[in-house]
């Protein structure tokens, strides 16, 4: 039976003012994630299992969301020591990358899978894991959002309606610094020199020579 289950995890990017203290945000998350918990209790729209299915007592639950309420959440946070940047490059790694690159996968068979993982007693190094097909396809399905759900999700002032307006005003009256795109008016190789993080147009053979463009392949139908 392929058994699958719903693990959520939430990054918030806050844009923090001193109104607000991280108690009380932690108090507005618990508060509302306990309340829809509730509602979709209410609508009967969560299933219990194995030993969990003692909450389908309504008593019970009641039970187990007043204990919810009486507890004091941990909520995991870090400052920025490397700055905001750093920030959103780990927060790409979640949102802008699929859950294994095929690069990753090593074979294949009729039953397993075998791929390569990180392997943490050795630094860098990596180690490789062989899965049952139908293993491999429950862990890779957990990292499909369900209907409705998208990867990032903007609120406030970075709400779709309200960039062109309220977040010029809020630039407008924090006194910050006009966006420009980091790309603009940059060629191709500048910009690849950037992600890249080094000059692309050394010879990656030599380290000395320099490459220099002859032609542009656009992408096409195959002659
Ligand atoms: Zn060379």
């Amino acid at each position: 039976m392929l058994c699958l289950f719903l693990f959520v995890l939430v990054h918030l990017v806050l844009s923090f003012c001193g109104h607000l203290s991280l108690a009380d945000l932690v108090q507005m998350l618990s508060a509302a994630t306990l309340y829809y918990l509730n509602q979709y209790y209410q609508q009967n729209l969560l299933n219990f299992y194995g030993n969990a299915q003692e909450y389908r007592n309504p008593k019970i639950f009641k039970n187990l969301l007043d204990q919810c309420y009486g507890k004091d959440w941990y909520t995991y946070t870090k400052e920025t020591f490397s700055g905001p940047l750093a920030v959103i490059r780990y927060l790409g790694r979640y949102t802008h990358r699929i859950a294994i690159s095929n690069r990753r996968i090593v074979s294949i068979d009729e039953h397993t899978v075998t791929f390569t993982v990180r392997d943490r007693n050795k630094g860098r190094g990596t180690k490789t894991i062989t899965l049952k097909g139908v293993e491999f396809i429950r862990r890779f399905l957990m990292h499909i959002l369900p209907r409705g759900f998208v990867k990032i999700r903007y609120y406030g002032l970075l709400a779709n309606r309200n960039k062109k307006t309220k977040l010029k005003l809020c630039r407008k009256l924090t006194s910050s610094p006009a966006y420009k795109p980091k790309f603009e008016g940059l060629t191709t190789i500048e910009i690849l020199n950037i992600l890249l993080g080094k000059d692309v147009t050394v010879c990656p053979v030599c380290k000395k020579g320099k490459t220099k463009a002859v032609r542009s392949v656009y992408p096409g139908p195959f002659p």
